[in-house]
């Protein structure tokens, strides 16, 4: 895992290659810490990734940072009401297991519509 500028990077993370715009995504919004895309397989109306741009593993990791973890759900937020009635669910997928397939640390936004409980 390399140091780069901004911070943590890991040369073969999909999430660090859209951080550095190798690969393209559908960014909705972005700051000096986290950016937001559309995801790619949306599961909602609205289903947006809320990534912090230094490569953490999982949200273990990222509240080693609570003010970031705070950012990322403050940003999750007005993504909600931007994009739908401001009505959310929030979900970090953590471990294999529980379906976490990019291990670097993201949050979706699941929005629009009728969310069924226990549907992603
Ligand atoms: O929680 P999990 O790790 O499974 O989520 C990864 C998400 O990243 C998936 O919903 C997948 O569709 C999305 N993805 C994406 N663009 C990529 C690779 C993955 O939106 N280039």
């Amino acid at each position: 895992m390399g140091e780069t500028a901004t911070g943590r990077r890991d040369p073969d993370c999909v999430f660090c290659k859209i951080l550095a715009g190798e690969i393209p995504s559908d960014r909705v919004y972005e700051d000096e810490t986290v950016i937001a895309f559309k995801d790619l397989s949306p599961k909602a109306p609205v289903h947006v990734l809320v990534v912090p741009r230094e490569h953490r593993r999982d949200v273990r990791e990222l509240a080693e940072q609570p003010e970031l973890l705070a950012h990322v759900a403050t940003v999750a937020g007005d993504i909600a009401s931007h994009q739908g009635s401001g009505d959310f669910r929030l979900l970090f997928n953590t471990g294999p297991s529980a379906g976490q397939t990019v291990f670097h640390v993201h949050a979706h936004v699941l929005a629009g519509g009728t969310l069924a409980e226990g549907e992603m």
